[in-house]
């Protein structure tokens, strides 16, 4: 038995189910991927025995020379990586990350302009059952209805009229490049903190598929744990002029400890997304979802924005007539794992919203590639169906071919 089995059979058991879901399922969730062995040795490693309040050389623990090599290592690779002057690796995740953001140049009650979460936004940018939206007066801009797409006048409208101190670009569900010059010409002319939230797309920006946002957004935020394939964790990068505002709005402004076996899996993952074979990757991981989405539309689906230019798609399922929340429950008894999803002006509730969000970062991992798309696109269309009209049995024959093709292609060991 392995340490964990003879310790607690029980989480040891739970593990092995999970490792077998993973293996036996496809996630087409776009936020998810499966890192490497060396991410996941990192993560669970001694690290996480110690405590390091502070920054390197200024920690309030003794026995920190170790964690201070570590985590200036994960702050090397992030600013050569990012092309950026400064970078903070100890949020804990995405949301605190942006709420340090808010920290370190908001005061409660201040103006927010972000994306409305039901166009693609995330709840950090201002939605109101996050504090983020509660806290600060929040001001939302979405797509345009006949596009799909934002609109850099509606924006910039707002933007004059409403005079925000931070203005958020990047989202959850966005499907298209975002415009960091555009929106950063827009924050200029407001005098407003312009912050990109990277966390889905930070892998594509790393490997060159997606333009960065350096040079143009005083913050970059981003998660590690999406298409940067790292562990669960978070960072903010940014100039030199916020670099001590945003260290000192995540400690001592929100946090305690760092999670140093999290630092550790982040330099990790950031050697990692530095080689050659990363850019190959992230290149990859577009083109699977351009062939998804070709393929989607051959058979009349209807993607938010009619594509995708990164590794996400959005589609309204309107047209089939077939709630997103079936539609997700159904796929996931055919082995398909993805969400249910708002499209923009949904009339249906968020419970139970018109739309799926499909994604292909942790299928490209695997080794997929356009050729498979075909197929992928074909056990979708028809689990839709027979989400349709309640076919089991045309599930269970779909999940029989799904669960041979995730066996033909396992995620990293
Ligand atoms: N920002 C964006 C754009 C996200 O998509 C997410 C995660 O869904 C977050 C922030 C929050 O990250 P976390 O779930 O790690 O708190």
């Amino acid at each position: 038995p392995t340490v964990l089995e003879a310790a607690d059979a029980r989480v040891a058991e739970l593990l092995a189910a999970e490792q077998t879901r993973q293996h036996d399922t496809l996630s087409l969730i776009p936020s998810e991927n499966h890192v490497s062995p060396a991410v996941l040795a990192a993560t669970g490693s001694v690290l996480t025995n110690k405590y390091s309040e502070g920054y390197p050389s200024r920690r309030y623990y003794q026995g920190n020379l170790v964690i201070d090599g570590v985590e200036r290592l994960a702050v090397e690779r992030a600013q050569a990586l990012f092309g950026v002057e400064h970078a903070n690796v100890q949020p804990l995740s995405g949301a605190p990350a942006n709420l340090a953001v808010y920290a370190a140049f908001l005061e409660p009650g201040d103006t927010v302009l972000g994306m409305s979460l039901d166009a693609g936004g995330h709840l950090t940018h201002g939605w109101g059952v996050s504090v983020t939206g509660r806290w600060f007066r929040a001001v939302r801009y979405g797509v345009r209805r006949e596009t799909g797409v934002i609109d850099l006048d509606e924006v910039r409208e707002l933007a004059l009229r409403e005079r925000p101190k931070l203005i958020w670009c990047g989202g959850t569900a966005i499907p298209r490049t975002i415009d960091f010059a555009g929106f950063a010409a827009i924050a200029e002319e407001v005098g407003a903190v312009l912050a990109a939230d990277v966390a889905h797309i930070a892998g594509l920006i790393a490997g060159g598929a997606h333009p960065s946002p350096a040079g143009h957004a005083d913050v970059i935020a981003t998660t590690t744990h999406k298409t940067l394939r790292g562990p669960r964790g978070a960072m903010l990068m940014s100039g030199d002029k916020h670099a001590r505002a945003l260290d000192r709005a995540v400690f001592p402004g929100l946090q305690g400890g760092p999670h140093d076996h999290t630092t550790a899996a982040i330099a990790v993952a950031l050697h990692e997304a530095a080689q050659p074979a990363f850019a190959e990757y992230a290149r990859a991981i577009v083109a699977n979802a351009v062939a998804l989405a070709d393929a989607l539309i051959e058979r009349g689906y209807d993607l938010v924005s009619g594509g995708t230019d990164n590794h996400l798609l959005l589609v309204d399922l309107t047209a089939q007539d077939v709630g997103g929340r079936a539609a997700a429950e159904a796929l996931e008894q055919a082995a398909l794992v993805c969400n249910y999803n708002t499209v923009p002006f949904d009339p249906r509730p968020p419970l139970d919203p018109s739309g799926i969000r499909l994604g292909t970062p942790a299928i490209t991992t695997r080794g997929l590639t356009p050729d498979h798309m075909a197929d992928l696109a074909r056990w979708i269309d028809e689990s839709v169906q027979a989400a349709g009209r309640e076919d089991a049995a045309a599930l269970q024959r779909i999940r029989g071919e799904v669960v041979e093709l995730a066996r033909a292609f396992p995620p990293p060991a």
